[in-house]
Protein backbone atom coordinates (compact mmCIF):
# COMPACT_ATOMS: atom_id res chain seq x y z
CA UNK A 1 0.00 0.00 0.00
CA UNK A 2 1.35 3.52 -0.88
CA UNK A 3 1.71 6.14 2.12
CA UNK A 4 -1.07 7.80 1.11
CA UNK A 5 -3.98 8.14 3.44
CA UNK A 6 -6.45 5.56 3.28
CA UNK A 7 -9.68 6.81 1.36
CA UNK A 8 -12.47 5.08 0.45
CA UNK A 9 -16.22 5.89 -0.64
CA UNK A 10 -19.37 4.48 -0.97
CA UNK A 11 -20.87 6.41 -3.91
CA UNK A 12 -24.68 5.07 -4.79
CA UNK A 13 -26.94 6.78 -7.29
CA UNK A 14 -30.30 8.04 -5.51
CA UNK A 15 -32.60 5.84 -7.86
CA UNK A 16 -34.44 4.28 -5.74
CA UNK A 17 -33.93 2.14 -2.28
CA UNK A 18 -30.34 0.57 -1.35
CA UNK A 19 -30.46 -2.81 -2.23
CA UNK A 20 -28.89 -4.88 0.57
CA UNK A 21 -25.97 -5.35 -1.96
CA UNK A 22 -25.11 -2.01 -1.52
CA UNK A 23 -25.46 -1.76 2.07
CA UNK A 24 -22.48 -4.73 1.97
CA UNK A 25 -20.43 -2.62 -0.84
CA UNK A 26 -20.85 0.45 2.29
CA UNK A 27 -20.06 -1.84 4.79
CA UNK A 28 -16.36 -3.50 3.10
CA UNK A 29 -15.80 0.30 2.46
CA UNK A 30 -16.36 1.16 5.74
CA UNK A 31 -14.35 -2.12 7.38
CA UNK A 32 -11.77 -1.06 5.44
CA UNK A 33 -11.02 2.51 6.23
CA UNK A 34 -10.97 1.36 10.04
CA UNK A 35 -8.79 -1.22 9.49
CA UNK A 36 -6.64 1.09 7.79
CA UNK A 37 -6.85 3.99 10.26
CA UNK A 38 -8.68 5.79 6.56
CA UNK A 39 -11.21 8.06 5.76
CA UNK A 40 -15.13 6.49 4.75
CA UNK A 41 -16.88 8.60 2.26
CA UNK A 42 -20.07 9.02 0.97
CA UNK A 43 -20.50 10.73 -2.64
CA UNK A 44 -23.99 10.78 -3.89
CA UNK A 45 -23.45 10.14 -7.90
CA UNK A 46 -26.80 12.23 -9.18
CA UNK A 47 -25.69 12.87 -12.25
CA UNK A 48 -28.39 10.80 -14.32
CA UNK A 49 -31.57 13.46 -13.75
CA UNK A 50 -33.76 11.02 -15.58
CA UNK A 51 -33.36 8.23 -13.16
CA UNK A 52 -33.32 10.56 -9.96
CA UNK A 53 -36.00 9.52 -7.27
CA UNK A 54 -36.76 11.97 -4.45
CA UNK A 55 -36.29 10.60 -0.96
CA UNK A 56 -33.93 7.87 -2.10
CA UNK A 57 -30.61 10.26 -0.82
CA UNK A 58 -32.41 10.33 2.34
CA UNK A 59 -33.11 6.66 2.39
CA UNK A 60 -29.83 6.00 1.93
CA UNK A 61 -28.13 8.16 4.81
CA UNK A 62 -30.92 6.83 7.00
CA UNK A 63 -29.92 3.03 6.43
CA UNK A 64 -26.48 4.06 7.00
CA UNK A 65 -26.73 5.62 9.98
CA UNK A 66 -29.33 2.81 11.01
CA UNK A 67 -26.71 0.20 10.64
CA UNK A 68 -23.68 2.84 12.11
CA UNK A 69 -21.96 2.95 8.79
CA UNK A 70 -21.06 6.65 9.01
CA UNK A 71 -18.84 8.10 6.78
CA UNK A 72 -16.62 11.00 7.57
CA UNK A 73 -17.37 13.42 4.62
CA UNK A 74 -20.60 13.29 2.76
CA UNK A 75 -23.73 15.71 1.96
CA UNK A 76 -24.92 17.59 5.28
CA UNK A 77 -21.78 16.28 6.87
CA UNK A 78 -18.88 18.54 5.55
CA UNK A 79 -15.19 17.87 4.19
CA UNK A 80 -12.80 19.29 2.77
CA UNK A 81 -13.53 17.79 -1.13
CA UNK A 82 -17.14 18.39 -1.17
CA UNK A 83 -19.31 19.24 -2.44
CA UNK A 84 -20.65 15.60 -2.54
CA UNK A 85 -23.32 15.34 -4.36
CA UNK A 86 -22.28 15.19 -8.37
CA UNK A 87 -24.84 17.65 -9.54
CA UNK A 88 -23.73 20.33 -6.87
CA UNK A 89 -20.47 19.69 -8.81
CA UNK A 90 -21.73 20.39 -11.83
CA UNK A 91 -19.95 23.21 -13.06
CA UNK A 92 -16.15 21.73 -12.70
CA UNK A 93 -17.08 18.40 -15.09
CA UNK A 94 -16.83 20.40 -18.28
CA UNK A 95 -13.14 21.45 -18.24
CA UNK A 96 -11.93 17.88 -17.49
CA UNK A 97 -13.93 17.04 -20.54
CA UNK A 98 -12.37 20.03 -22.66
CA UNK A 99 -9.02 18.77 -21.75
CA UNK A 100 -8.98 15.61 -23.23
CA UNK A 101 -10.60 16.64 -26.52
CA UNK A 102 -7.84 18.72 -26.45
CA UNK A 103 -5.21 16.57 -26.06
CA UNK A 104 -7.00 13.94 -27.88
CA UNK A 105 -8.41 11.36 -26.01
CA UNK A 106 -12.16 12.36 -26.35
CA UNK A 107 -14.40 14.48 -29.31
CA UNK A 108 -17.44 16.24 -29.97
CA UNK A 109 -20.23 14.08 -31.51
CA UNK A 110 -23.14 15.66 -33.18
CA UNK A 111 -25.59 12.87 -33.82
CA UNK A 112 -28.86 13.35 -32.62
CA UNK A 113 -30.68 10.31 -30.27
CA UNK A 114 -32.84 9.82 -33.48
CA UNK A 115 -29.47 9.06 -35.73
CA UNK A 116 -28.07 6.87 -33.20
CA UNK A 117 -31.58 5.10 -32.85
CA UNK A 118 -31.37 4.20 -36.94
CA UNK A 119 -28.10 2.84 -36.60
CA UNK A 120 -29.24 0.97 -33.58
CA UNK A 121 -31.93 -0.33 -35.93
CA UNK A 122 -30.42 -1.42 -38.93
CA UNK A 123 -27.46 -3.25 -37.39
CA UNK A 124 -30.38 -5.34 -35.36
CA UNK A 125 -32.02 -6.12 -38.39
CA UNK A 126 -28.65 -7.75 -39.86
CA UNK A 127 -28.64 -9.10 -36.17
CA UNK A 128 -25.67 -7.29 -35.35
CA UNK A 129 -25.09 -4.87 -32.91
CA UNK A 130 -24.41 -0.84 -33.19
CA UNK A 131 -21.81 0.02 -31.60
CA UNK A 132 -20.25 4.10 -31.05
CA UNK A 133 -16.53 3.19 -31.63
CA UNK A 134 -13.48 2.15 -33.45
CA UNK A 135 -15.17 0.70 -36.29
CA UNK A 136 -17.89 3.43 -37.49
CA UNK A 137 -16.80 6.63 -35.71
CA UNK A 138 -14.94 7.36 -38.38
CA UNK A 139 -18.17 8.03 -41.12
CA UNK A 140 -20.71 9.29 -37.93
CA UNK A 141 -21.27 13.09 -37.00
CA UNK A 142 -18.00 13.77 -34.98
CA UNK A 143 -15.10 16.17 -34.77
CA UNK A 144 -13.13 13.48 -35.81
CA UNK A 145 -14.55 13.22 -39.04
CA UNK A 146 -15.98 17.07 -39.57
CA UNK A 147 -13.13 19.79 -40.41
CA UNK A 148 -11.96 22.09 -37.50
CA UNK A 149 -14.26 25.26 -38.60
CA UNK A 150 -17.73 23.14 -39.28
CA UNK A 151 -16.86 21.79 -35.51
CA UNK A 152 -16.65 25.19 -34.35
CA UNK A 153 -19.42 26.53 -36.32
CA UNK A 154 -21.87 23.93 -34.67
CA UNK A 155 -20.80 24.64 -31.39
CA UNK A 156 -21.36 28.55 -32.08
CA UNK A 157 -24.52 27.66 -33.57
CA UNK A 158 -25.63 25.84 -29.86
CA UNK A 159 -26.10 22.81 -31.49
CA UNK A 160 -26.24 20.00 -29.06
CA UNK A 161 -22.99 17.54 -29.02
CA UNK A 162 -22.01 14.82 -26.20
CA UNK A 163 -18.13 14.26 -25.98
CA UNK A 164 -17.12 11.10 -26.11
CA UNK A 165 -14.03 8.63 -25.18
CA UNK A 166 -11.66 7.94 -28.13
CA UNK A 167 -11.18 4.31 -27.20
CA UNK A 168 -7.67 3.74 -28.31
CA UNK A 169 -7.51 0.70 -30.91
CA UNK A 170 -6.51 -2.63 -30.13
CA UNK A 171 -5.17 -2.01 -26.80
CA UNK A 172 -4.73 -4.40 -24.05
CA UNK A 173 -5.44 -3.18 -20.56
CA UNK A 174 -4.24 -5.01 -17.94
CA UNK A 175 -5.37 -4.17 -13.73
CA UNK A 176 -5.06 -5.68 -10.86
CA UNK A 177 -8.10 -6.02 -8.84
CA UNK A 178 -7.25 -6.83 -5.63
CA UNK A 179 -10.10 -9.56 -5.58
CA UNK A 180 -9.55 -10.71 -8.47
CA UNK A 181 -6.19 -10.29 -9.60
CA UNK A 182 -5.00 -9.09 -12.91
CA UNK A 183 -7.46 -8.75 -15.17
CA UNK A 184 -6.70 -8.12 -18.88
CA UNK A 185 -9.08 -6.32 -21.74
CA UNK A 186 -8.71 -5.58 -25.16
CA UNK A 187 -10.21 -1.99 -25.91
CA UNK A 188 -11.08 -3.40 -29.44
CA UNK A 189 -12.80 -6.31 -28.89
CA UNK A 190 -14.69 -5.02 -25.73
CA UNK A 191 -15.13 -1.10 -25.49
CA UNK A 192 -16.76 1.39 -27.27
CA UNK A 193 -16.92 5.51 -27.13
CA UNK A 194 -18.40 5.85 -24.76
CA UNK A 195 -20.07 9.26 -23.60
CA UNK A 196 -18.21 11.38 -20.99
CA UNK A 197 -20.63 14.69 -21.23
CA UNK A 198 -24.05 14.84 -22.10
CA UNK A 199 -25.72 17.24 -24.08
CA UNK A 200 -27.76 18.36 -21.07
CA UNK A 201 -24.24 19.81 -19.69
CA UNK A 202 -24.18 16.77 -17.13
CA UNK A 203 -21.12 14.31 -17.03
CA UNK A 204 -22.19 10.62 -17.12
CA UNK A 205 -21.29 8.32 -14.66
CA UNK A 206 -17.85 7.33 -16.21
CA UNK A 207 -16.34 10.90 -16.29
CA UNK A 208 -17.60 12.20 -12.76
CA UNK A 209 -16.73 9.57 -11.20
CA UNK A 210 -13.03 9.35 -11.94
CA UNK A 211 -12.85 13.25 -11.67
CA UNK A 212 -14.32 13.12 -8.33
CA UNK A 213 -12.07 9.70 -7.16
CA UNK A 214 -9.08 11.84 -8.42
CA UNK A 215 -9.97 15.02 -6.63
CA UNK A 216 -11.11 13.42 -3.31
CA UNK A 217 -7.94 11.58 -2.81
CA UNK A 218 -9.59 8.13 -3.08
CA UNK A 219 -7.09 5.71 -2.45
CA UNK A 220 -8.85 2.34 -3.19
CA UNK A 221 -12.54 2.00 -4.99
CA UNK A 222 -14.51 -0.60 -3.53
CA UNK A 223 -17.71 -1.81 -5.38
CA UNK A 224 -19.99 -4.45 -6.86
CA UNK A 225 -19.09 -6.74 -9.73
CA UNK A 226 -21.57 -4.95 -11.93
CA UNK A 227 -18.88 -2.49 -12.09
CA UNK A 228 -15.99 -4.59 -13.31
CA UNK A 229 -16.62 -3.94 -16.88
CA UNK A 230 -16.14 -0.13 -16.46
CA UNK A 231 -12.61 -0.60 -14.97
CA UNK A 232 -10.49 -1.02 -18.07
CA UNK A 233 -12.20 2.93 -18.96
CA UNK A 234 -11.75 4.19 -15.94
CA UNK A 235 -7.99 3.43 -15.91
CA UNK A 236 -7.65 4.73 -19.37
CA UNK A 237 -9.32 8.12 -18.24
CA UNK A 238 -6.55 7.98 -15.44
CA UNK A 239 -4.05 7.58 -18.06
CA UNK A 240 -5.45 10.01 -20.54
CA UNK A 241 -5.95 12.79 -17.69
CA UNK A 242 -2.00 11.83 -16.82
CA UNK A 243 -3.41 11.15 -12.59
CA UNK A 244 -1.78 7.46 -13.19
CA UNK A 245 0.54 8.29 -10.12
CA UNK A 246 -2.51 8.66 -7.88
CA UNK A 247 -4.77 6.14 -9.68
CA UNK A 248 -6.76 4.20 -6.80
CA UNK A 249 -7.05 0.21 -6.54
CA UNK A 250 -9.80 -1.29 -7.47
CA UNK A 251 -11.31 -4.06 -6.10
CA UNK A 252 -14.76 -5.40 -7.35
CA UNK A 253 -16.78 -7.27 -4.61
CA UNK A 254 -18.65 -10.88 -5.58
CA UNK A 255 -22.40 -10.87 -6.30
CA UNK A 256 -25.13 -12.05 -3.43
CA UNK A 257 -26.83 -15.02 -5.00
CA UNK A 258 -31.05 -15.62 -4.61
CA UNK A 259 -31.41 -18.15 -1.76
CA UNK A 260 -32.23 -20.86 -4.86
CA UNK A 261 -31.69 -21.21 -8.20
CA UNK A 262 -29.19 -18.67 -10.58
CA UNK A 263 -28.28 -14.94 -10.46
CA UNK A 264 -28.19 -11.94 -8.05
CA UNK A 265 -30.77 -11.42 -5.68
CA UNK A 266 -33.28 -9.27 -6.29
CA UNK A 267 -36.26 -7.53 -4.80
CA UNK A 268 -38.60 -10.39 -6.60
CA UNK A 269 -37.16 -13.34 -4.80
CA UNK A 270 -38.02 -11.10 -1.30
CA UNK A 271 -41.42 -11.01 -2.36
CA UNK A 272 -41.66 -14.70 -3.41
CA UNK A 273 -39.77 -16.32 -0.73
CA UNK A 274 -41.04 -13.20 2.14
CA UNK A 275 -37.92 -11.96 3.31
CA UNK A 276 -36.19 -8.11 2.35
CA UNK A 277 -33.58 -6.96 0.39
CA UNK A 278 -34.15 -3.39 1.48
CA UNK A 279 -32.63 -2.17 4.79
CA UNK A 280 -35.73 -0.39 5.50
CA UNK A 281 -39.08 -0.29 4.36
CA UNK A 282 -39.46 2.30 1.12
CA UNK A 283 -42.73 3.36 -0.20
CA UNK A 284 -42.16 3.91 -3.83
CA UNK A 285 -42.74 7.61 -4.63
CA UNK A 286 -44.88 6.98 -7.73
CA UNK A 287 -46.35 3.97 -7.62
CA UNK A 288 -47.16 3.70 -3.67
CA UNK A 289 -45.63 0.35 -3.90
CA UNK A 290 -44.60 -0.83 -0.25
CA UNK A 291 -40.79 -2.65 0.14
CA UNK A 292 -40.48 -3.77 3.43
CA UNK A 293 -37.17 -3.56 5.43
CA UNK A 294 -34.94 -5.30 7.29
CA UNK A 295 -35.59 -2.84 10.43
CA UNK A 296 -39.35 -2.82 10.01
CA UNK A 297 -39.24 -6.47 10.16
CA UNK A 298 -37.53 -6.37 13.01
CA UNK A 299 -34.35 -7.28 12.45
CA UNK A 300 -31.33 -5.62 14.60
CA UNK A 301 -28.49 -3.60 13.16
CA UNK A 302 -25.80 -5.65 14.49
CA UNK A 303 -28.10 -9.14 13.05
CA UNK A 304 -27.94 -7.26 9.34
CA UNK A 305 -24.53 -6.31 9.52
CA UNK A 306 -23.51 -9.52 10.72
CA UNK A 307 -25.00 -11.34 8.12
CA UNK A 308 -23.81 -9.07 5.32
CA UNK A 309 -20.40 -9.07 6.06
CA UNK A 310 -20.33 -13.17 5.62
CA UNK A 311 -21.81 -12.46 2.30
CA UNK A 312 -18.56 -12.55 0.57
CA UNK A 313 -15.63 -11.91 2.91
CA UNK A 314 -14.90 -15.19 5.97
CA UNK A 315 -12.69 -14.80 8.86
CA UNK A 316 -11.03 -17.82 7.75
CA UNK A 317 -12.07 -19.52 11.18
CA UNK A 318 -15.14 -20.96 12.48
CA UNK A 319 -16.27 -17.93 14.39
CA UNK A 320 -19.57 -16.55 12.65
CA UNK A 321 -20.48 -13.64 15.07
CA UNK A 322 -18.60 -10.57 14.59
CA UNK A 323 -19.55 -7.05 16.02
CA UNK A 324 -18.69 -3.96 13.93
CA UNK A 325 -15.62 -3.41 15.85
CA UNK A 326 -14.22 -7.04 15.29
CA UNK A 327 -15.18 -6.81 12.10
CA UNK A 328 -13.20 -3.60 11.55
CA UNK A 329 -9.90 -5.37 13.03
CA UNK A 330 -10.17 -8.69 11.22
CA UNK A 331 -11.31 -7.37 7.72
CA UNK A 332 -8.95 -7.80 4.72
CA UNK A 333 -9.81 -8.21 0.82
CA UNK A 334 -7.57 -10.67 0.56
CA UNK A 335 -10.35 -12.07 2.54
CA UNK A 336 -13.49 -12.06 0.08
CA UNK A 337 -13.95 -14.47 -2.09
CA UNK A 338 -14.28 -13.80 -6.12
CA UNK A 339 -17.12 -16.15 -6.39
CA UNK A 340 -21.11 -15.25 -5.61
CA UNK A 341 -22.21 -15.75 -2.39
CA UNK A 342 -26.07 -17.13 -1.67
CA UNK A 343 -28.55 -15.41 0.51
CA UNK A 344 -29.84 -17.73 3.06
CA UNK A 345 -33.09 -15.84 4.85
CA UNK A 346 -33.23 -18.51 7.89
CA UNK A 347 -29.33 -17.78 8.64
CA UNK A 348 -30.16 -14.22 8.52
CA UNK A 349 -33.39 -15.01 11.30
CA UNK A 350 -30.61 -17.47 12.62
CA UNK A 351 -28.76 -14.11 13.24
CA UNK A 352 -31.00 -12.28 14.83
CA UNK A 353 -32.40 -14.71 17.33
CA UNK A 354 -28.13 -14.55 18.14
CA UNK A 355 -28.73 -10.69 18.89
CA UNK A 356 -32.21 -11.16 20.34
CA UNK A 357 -30.67 -13.94 22.81
CA UNK A 358 -27.61 -11.63 23.47
CA UNK A 359 -30.32 -8.74 24.66
CA UNK A 360 -31.13 -7.90 28.41
CA UNK A 361 -34.57 -8.21 30.19
CA UNK A 362 -34.60 -4.97 30.48
CA UNK A 363 -33.63 -3.94 26.65
CA UNK A 364 -35.74 -6.37 24.93
CA UNK A 365 -38.66 -4.80 27.66
CA UNK A 366 -38.00 -1.48 26.46
CA UNK A 367 -38.34 -2.64 22.62
CA UNK A 368 -41.63 -4.63 23.48
CA UNK A 369 -43.44 -1.39 25.31
CA UNK A 370 -44.19 0.13 21.82
CA UNK A 371 -45.54 -2.97 20.11
CA UNK A 372 -47.87 -3.27 23.34
CA UNK A 373 -48.75 0.71 23.27
CA UNK A 374 -49.61 0.13 19.31
CA UNK A 375 -52.25 -2.40 20.33
CA UNK A 376 -53.52 -0.05 23.05
CA UNK A 377 -51.87 -1.98 25.78
CA UNK A 378 -50.27 -0.17 28.84
CA UNK A 379 -48.66 -2.26 31.77
CA UNK A 380 -46.57 -1.31 34.37
CA UNK A 381 -42.77 -1.77 33.26
CA UNK A 382 -42.09 -4.77 35.98
CA UNK A 383 -44.90 -6.85 34.25
CA UNK A 384 -43.57 -6.03 31.15
CA UNK A 385 -39.76 -7.19 32.59
CA UNK A 386 -41.57 -10.07 34.22
CA UNK A 387 -43.26 -11.80 31.16
CA UNK A 388 -40.54 -10.77 28.29
CA UNK A 389 -37.79 -12.57 30.99
CA UNK A 390 -40.57 -15.48 30.60
CA UNK A 391 -40.66 -16.09 27.18
CA UNK A 392 -37.46 -14.28 25.46
CA UNK A 393 -35.69 -17.62 25.12
CA UNK A 394 -38.73 -18.59 22.60
CA UNK A 395 -38.14 -15.56 20.28
CA UNK A 396 -36.03 -14.34 17.57
CA UNK A 397 -37.58 -10.97 16.67
CA UNK A 398 -39.17 -8.38 19.50
CA UNK A 399 -42.95 -9.29 17.94
CA UNK A 400 -42.27 -12.62 18.80
CA UNK A 401 -42.98 -11.41 21.83
CA UNK A 402 -46.21 -10.43 21.43
CA UNK A 403 -47.11 -14.14 19.70
CA UNK A 404 -45.52 -15.93 22.19
CA UNK A 405 -47.26 -13.57 25.57
CA UNK A 406 -50.06 -11.39 24.32
CA UNK A 407 -52.28 -13.71 26.83
CA UNK A 408 -50.42 -12.10 29.69
CA UNK A 409 -51.68 -8.93 28.40
CA UNK A 410 -55.33 -9.94 26.80
CA UNK A 411 -57.89 -12.24 27.72
CA UNK A 412 -58.03 -15.09 25.03
CA UNK A 413 -61.11 -14.73 22.79
CA UNK A 414 -61.61 -18.29 21.58
CA UNK A 415 -60.53 -21.57 22.88
CA UNK A 416 -58.31 -24.08 20.89
CA UNK A 417 -60.68 -26.54 19.38
CA UNK A 418 -58.35 -29.72 19.45
CA UNK A 419 -56.87 -28.84 23.15
CA UNK A 420 -60.91 -28.16 24.38
CA UNK A 421 -62.43 -31.86 22.31
CA UNK A 422 -59.21 -33.35 24.16
CA UNK A 423 -59.05 -32.20 27.54
CA UNK A 424 -62.51 -30.82 28.59
CA UNK A 425 -64.68 -34.03 29.90
CA UNK A 426 -67.75 -33.34 31.90
CA UNK A 427 -65.71 -33.16 35.26
CA UNK A 428 -63.95 -30.16 34.28
CA UNK A 429 -65.89 -27.61 34.95
CA UNK A 430 -66.62 -28.62 38.49
CA UNK A 431 -63.23 -29.19 39.01
CA UNK A 432 -61.80 -25.96 37.43
CA UNK A 433 -64.60 -23.85 39.58
CA UNK A 434 -62.93 -25.32 42.56
CA UNK A 435 -59.54 -24.79 41.82
CA UNK A 436 -61.21 -20.76 41.00
CA UNK A 437 -62.10 -21.41 44.74
CA UNK A 438 -58.61 -22.24 46.53
CA UNK A 439 -57.71 -19.35 44.38
CA UNK A 440 -59.51 -17.01 45.84
CA UNK A 441 -58.22 -17.78 49.14
CA UNK A 442 -54.32 -17.83 48.83
CA UNK A 443 -53.13 -15.05 50.77
CA UNK A 444 -49.61 -13.85 48.83
CA UNK A 445 -50.38 -14.36 45.26
CA UNK A 446 -46.86 -15.86 44.17
CA UNK A 447 -46.37 -18.65 41.94
CA UNK A 448 -44.80 -20.60 44.65
CA UNK A 449 -47.94 -20.45 47.00
CA UNK A 450 -49.86 -20.77 44.25
CA UNK A 451 -48.83 -24.06 43.38
CA UNK A 452 -48.65 -24.88 47.41
CA UNK A 453 -52.38 -24.23 47.84
CA UNK A 454 -53.26 -26.11 44.08
CA UNK A 455 -51.30 -28.97 45.53
CA UNK A 456 -52.88 -29.81 48.61
CA UNK A 457 -55.58 -29.40 47.50
CA UNK A 458 -55.35 -31.99 44.47
CA UNK A 459 -53.74 -34.63 46.96
CA UNK A 460 -56.10 -33.87 49.05
CA UNK A 461 -59.14 -34.75 46.00
CA UNK A 462 -56.89 -37.08 44.79
CA UNK A 463 -57.23 -35.64 41.00
CA UNK A 464 -54.95 -36.28 38.32
CA UNK A 465 -52.59 -33.45 37.32
CA UNK A 466 -53.22 -34.10 33.93
CA UNK A 467 -57.06 -33.54 34.40
CA UNK A 468 -56.60 -29.85 35.55
CA UNK A 469 -53.75 -28.60 34.42
CA UNK A 470 -54.62 -28.84 30.78
CA UNK A 471 -57.96 -27.29 31.34
CA UNK A 472 -57.29 -24.57 33.44
CA UNK A 473 -54.00 -23.32 30.90
CA UNK A 474 -56.65 -23.80 28.28
CA UNK A 475 -59.05 -21.06 30.56
CA UNK A 476 -56.10 -18.83 30.96
CA UNK A 477 -54.04 -18.92 27.52
CA UNK A 478 -56.68 -20.41 25.26
CA UNK A 479 -54.83 -23.01 24.25
CA UNK A 480 -51.61 -25.38 24.98
CA UNK A 481 -48.73 -23.40 25.15
CA UNK A 482 -46.53 -20.96 27.59
CA UNK A 483 -44.03 -21.25 30.99
CA UNK A 484 -45.11 -22.88 34.01
CA UNK A 485 -48.63 -22.18 34.73
CA UNK A 486 -48.24 -21.20 38.47
CA UNK A 487 -46.08 -18.29 36.67
CA UNK A 488 -49.01 -17.51 34.59
CA UNK A 489 -51.32 -17.15 37.30
CA UNK A 490 -48.78 -15.07 39.23
CA UNK A 491 -48.36 -12.43 36.20
CA UNK A 492 -51.86 -12.21 35.34
CA UNK A 493 -52.70 -11.72 39.32
CA UNK A 494 -55.24 -13.42 41.22
CA UNK A 495 -58.36 -11.21 40.19
CA UNK A 496 -57.87 -11.91 36.26
CA UNK A 497 -56.90 -15.41 36.94
CA UNK A 498 -60.38 -15.96 38.41
CA UNK A 499 -62.15 -13.83 35.96
CA UNK A 500 -60.83 -15.70 33.26
CA UNK A 501 -61.68 -19.34 34.85
CA UNK A 502 -65.20 -18.41 34.93
CA UNK A 503 -65.24 -17.14 31.53
CA UNK A 504 -63.74 -20.41 30.39
CA UNK A 505 -66.72 -21.84 32.06
CA UNK A 506 -69.10 -19.76 30.99
CA UNK A 507 -67.93 -19.90 27.29
CA UNK A 508 -66.83 -23.39 27.00
CA UNK A 509 -69.40 -24.83 29.59
N1 LIG B 1 -22.85 5.30 -8.76
C1 LIG B 1 -22.39 3.96 -8.90
C2 LIG B 1 -23.45 3.06 -8.27
O1 LIG B 1 -24.54 3.46 -8.20
C3 LIG B 1 -21.06 3.82 -8.20
C4 LIG B 1 -20.16 2.78 -8.73
C5 LIG B 1 -18.77 3.01 -8.17
O2 LIG B 1 -18.61 2.81 -6.97
O3 LIG B 1 -17.89 3.40 -8.90
O4 LIG B 1 -23.24 1.97 -7.84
Amino acid sequence: MSDRKVRVRFAPSPTGPLHMGGVRTALFNYLFAKKHGGDFILRIEDTDQNRFVPGAEEYIIESLNWCGLTPVEGPGMGGNYGPYRQSERKELYKKYADQLVESGWAYYAFDTPQEIETLRNAAELKGETFSYGISTRNDLNNSLRLPENEVQQKIDAGEAFVIRFKMPEDLEVTEEDLIRGSVTFNTTKSLDDKVLFKSDGMPTYHLANVVDDHLMKITHVIRGEEWLPSMPLHVLLYRAFGWEDTKPRFAHLPLILKPVGKGKLSKRDGDKMGFPVFPLLWTDPETGDISRGYREDGYFPEAFLNLLALLGWNPGTEQEFFNLDELSKLFSLERVVKSGSRFDPEKAKWFNKHYFQQKSTEELSKLFKPVLSEKGIEAPDEKIRAVVAEIKERCEFVNDLWEQGSYFFVAPESYDEKTVSKRWTQETPGQINAIAGVFENVKNWKAESIKEAFSAFMNEKGWGFGAIMNPLRLSLVGGNLGPDLFVICELLGKEETISRIQTALQKIG
